[in-house]
């Protein structure tokens, strides 16, 4: 559908005062039409209303005067640096506007004019202030007080775009523009969720004359960024219930009954409950799109095996996908171990295979003389073909895009699927992230387990901590020590990491075993480490986050994280999530003389709880849902103004106003009219791939 004609579409450069060389500073950000110049939101807000008589403000504080220009005068200092000073006065005083190096401030003032400075105010044997925002109060000037005088929007900006020239051009925008935007959600709609109109909404968002205005605003906006994402996801989800039946599998075989007398231990009650969830889903023709999620060591991994067995013994093949070479290794491992007597068959692929292994893995999939499929991304490759793929599993899920899950589920015809993530998702960030797949949810742990101990201790403690390793290793508990690795200073900190492991094996550690593992050692070398660690060959084992996700050595019961300052929150919980799967007390170490504000509340945070679920929310607060999963990544747009933890309310009514709007207009994307069908276009233009990628 052509839109161009819309005064929106047009470029930005169509507002007066942008010329080319500025529409390239504001392309970069992301401004290309005037419409996103629109819903270019301010980061935040100064409340410089509150004027303040001269002789009130304070130095060390941020204010507002307004007075008249009594003298100015441009001094040149040595080089080519010059100092620029206004004394401002009202019937109080005085106060200095200075400004350094920028002699043309000279030729924007004028003795005598009526001017508001705003900005933080010294004392240095008068009051200034330094580089101040400023306005001047003349009667012909179009835009007499936007930038001081009110609450003054700030923007996100680059170097070459000031805020001055951003909220005048803005400003312009959105007087001329603002009233062309079309209502896009029902009058009925908005009377029922008390929302302003559109049009106010983007006027107030920018320029709010009261705290009032601004939240109307943000809440109407807010609600409009949730409704639409919302709409696709009932979209997307109703795509998946109308499409072709599944498998319907029988769930009375031998081989179940048999598997579940070999059980290695009795299932929690958790484990029992989402288990009847997912043989619910898999018994029906509708075919199975299930998120299970349970903290670190909760047991997902046999969930997923009962799976196998349902998918297998209706003679079907399954495949079950990890996010790394170790992990992929386990879960065969553990599998064949499950499996020998059941006569079920398991292969291996990975990219660390000789190719001639690989060609013989791929070639038994595809005549089925494999049943169950294992692998890292490899499992995604088009040279593999499965004969009769039924039963789709990921690990990890949070590791993985959309766009892969879509891809191994392609390799069958409508194959059941089941996704995992040890990263708890905060319910609400599961509606939106993934308002398209029913969830199931472990909610305790194995039974025996003592919670991990978790500390925070800076150098000075680092040689008692040895000492208390020395007798914990003396009664035969096994050592994690990890060592951050970013991909900045992957170099250094890889030679950290190897030195430490040295001074470990040669001098502080010697008489004990001593192992290294990073990501670029070759696979069959961390296989081999690996192995040995199992086997509890292995006392000590630095490593780097290659041992993030998914291991199980049940004998390891102790962490020590160096530099912990430099994980995020969730990964520091995940690391953690390594020790305390046996029966022994388990210890966490955070060493880490951290002193920045976010990295001390992450780790105090850390010590105060296990529960993987409160830190997955924290750590959303603090991060943002971007940043906390890489959201490109998982196909969910960017939030620009909506957030999903502060803003819960209005992201729960807006799902509830998106899905029965669809209910009762289900062919609106067929009518080019509907303003809902056209704002969802604009906003998710690979929707197809949307719905693909389901
Ligand atoms: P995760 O949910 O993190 O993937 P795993 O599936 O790796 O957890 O299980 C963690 C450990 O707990 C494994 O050693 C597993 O054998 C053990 N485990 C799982 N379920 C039970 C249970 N019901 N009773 C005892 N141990 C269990
Ligand atoms: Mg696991």
């Amino acid at each position: 559908m052509s839109n161009y004609s819309h005064p929106l579409q047009k470029s930005a450069q169509y507002l007066k005062g942008v010329g080319p060389k500025r529409i390239e500073s504001l392309n970069k950000l992301g401004i290309n039409t005037v419409k996103d110049m629109l819903y270019y939101f301010p980061r935040r807000y100064e409340d410089r209303s509150n004027f303040k008589k001269i002789n009130e403000v304070s130095a060390g504080s941020m204010e507002t005067v307004r007075g008249r220009v009594l003298t100015m005068g441009l001094r040149r200092l040595r080089g080519k640096k010059t100092i620029f000073q206004l004394a401002l006065g009202d019937d109080t005083g005085i106060i200095y506007g200075i400004w350094f190096n920028q002699p043309y401030m000279q030729n924007v003032f004028k003795v005598d004019e009526e001017v508001i400075l705003y900005g933080k105010v010294d004392y240095y044997r008068s009051l200034q202030i330094n580089s101040p925002e400023y306005e001047i109060l003349r009667d012909d000037d179009e835009y007499a007080t936007i930038h001081t005088a009110r609450i003054v929007p700030i923007y996100p900006s680059t170097y070459d775009l000031s805020q001055r020239y951003l909220r005048s051009i803005i400003k312009r925008c959105v007087d001329e523009f603002a009233y062309c935007s079309e209502e896009f959600i029902s009058e009925e709609i908005r009377l029922r969720n008390g929302l302003i109109s559109l049009k106010d909404a983007l006027l107030n968002i920018h320029f709010p004359s009261s705290g009032h205005d601004y939240e109307q605003a943000k809440k109407r906006l807010i609600f409009d960024e949730f409704f639409l994402l919302q709409l696709a996801l009932a979209l997307k989800r109703k795509d998946i219930k109308h499409s072709l039946p599944g498998i319907a599998f029988d769930l009375s075989g031998d081989l179940l009954a048999k598997f579940k007398k070999l059980l290695p231990f009795k299932l929690t009650s958790s484990q029992e409950k989402v288990i009847a969830e997912i043989e619910s889903d898999m018994a029906s023709s509708k075919p199975m799109n299930r998120l299970l999620q349970g903290d670190v060591g909760s047991g997902k991994t046999i969930v997923s095996v009962w799976a196998i067995v349902i998918c297998v013994q209706n003679g079907y093949q399954a495949a079950l996908m990890a996010p790394t070479e170790i992990l992929s290794r386990q879960h065969f491992l553990t599998l064949t171990n499950l499996f020998s007597a059941l006569k079920i068959r398991v292969g291996l692929l990975t990219s660390s295979l000789k190719k001639k292994e690989k060609e013989e893995v791929i070639l038994k999939v595809k005549t089925q003389e494999l049943d169950v499929i294992i692998g890292t991304h490899s499992l995604i490759q088009d040279e593999l073909k499965c004969k009769n793929l039924g039963l789709v599993i990921i690990d990890e899920q949070h590791k993985f895009g959309v766009i892969q899950r879509a891809k191994l589920q392609k390799k069958g015809k409508i194959p059941d699927v089941l996704v995992m993530s040890a990263t708890p998702i905060p319910r609400t960030l599961a509606i939106t992230l993934y308002g398209d797949l029913d969830e199931s949810t472990i909610r305790e742990l194995p039974p025996g387990r003592t919670p991990v101990k978790t500390y925070w201790i800076s150098e000075r403690k680092r040689t008692d901590f040895y000492e208390f390793l020395r007798k914990k290793i003396a009664e035969k508990n096994q050592v994690y020590v990890v060592y951050p690795v970013v991909e900045k200073s992957k170099a250094l900190d890889l030679k950290a990491a190897t030195k430490m492991y040295e001074h470990f094996r040669d001098s502080i550690f010697k008489e004990y075993s001593v192992g290294l593992l990073h990501g670029r050692m070759k696979d069959n070398e961390k296989k081999d480490i690996m192995d040995l660690f199992k086997k509890g060959e292995i006392d000590i084992l630095v490593a780097t986050t290659v041992i993030e996700v998914g291991i199980d050595v049940p004998n390891a019961s102790i962490i020590l994280i160096e530099h912990a300052e430099r994980f995020g929150l969730s990964q520091l919980h995940q690391l953690r999530g390594r020790v305390g799967r046996g029966r022994a007390q388990a210890y966490c170490v955070l060493l880490s003389e951290a002193e920045s504000q976010d990295a001390v509340k992450r780790l105090s945070a850390l010590t105060k709880t296990n529960d993987g679920f409160k830190i997955a929310e924290y750590d959303l607060l603090i991060r943002g849902p971007g940043e906390f999963f890489g959201t490109k990544q998982h196909g969910m747009p960017e939030l620009k103004i909506g957030n999903i933890i502060s803003d819960k309310g209005l992201l729960i009514t807006s799902r509830q106003e998106a899905f029965s709007f669809l209910e009762k207009n289900q062919d609106f994307l067929n009518d080019c009219s509907n303003n809902i069908a056209v704002e969802l276009m604009e906003k998710f233009p690979d929707y197809k791939g949307f719905v693909l990628a389901r």
